[in-house]
């Protein structure tokens, strides 16, 4: 998925992906560094008269390079197998909910990182399952947490 928006400088239509949003990037043209925004997604109907014809997505160029917030940024590796393994944990011995908080908490986190471009997005799937088992058996728990509480009041009352 990408993002179109335009240069803040000389208004070049630009193309990035998704997964460059909350990064700079150099404007090819001009050289410009510009904040990616989510809030950028330009819709193919919005006229422009810089905008030159064709597609946006043409003028994506091969050295069009988000500037390295920080020199030598390496991407963190997924844990997607290690929060699926504590995802598959909690579905059968939940204890204290440590296993499924765990999960949630990591995949949440770990999510987040991918959709930064912090982390390898390989790893998506494995979190993401993680996570949501993590997130069901959490909430399981609570629920049936609850019910016993609720039960032994109704039963004291009665
Ligand atoms: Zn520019």
């Amino acid at each position: 998925m990408t993002i179109q928006f335009h240069c803040s400088h000389c208004k070049s239509a630009l193309c990035i992906d998704r997964q460059y949003v909350g990064k700079q990037v150099r404007c090819p043209q001009c050289q410009t560094l510009n904040l990616v925004k989510e809030s950028m997604q330009f819709s193919e109907n919005n006229p422009d008269q810089n905008e030159p014809t064709g597609s946006p997505k043409g003028l994506y160029p091969e050295n069009f390079q988000p500037a390295p917030a920080t020199p030598s940024r390496k991407l963190q590796p997924h844990q997607g197998g290690m929060i699926l393994t504590l995802g598959i944990v909690s579905l059968f011995c939940n204890i204290c909910l440590i296993p499924g908080i765990l999960a949630w908490m990591l995949g949440t986190q770990d999510m987040r990182k991918m959709d930064n471009g912090i982390m390898e997005s390989d790893g998506r799937g494995l979190t993401q399952a993680g996570m949501i088992i993590g997130m069901v058996m959490t909430c399981l728990f609570l629920l049936s947490v609850f019910g016993w509480i609720l039960m032994a009041m109704v039963f004291e009352i009665i």
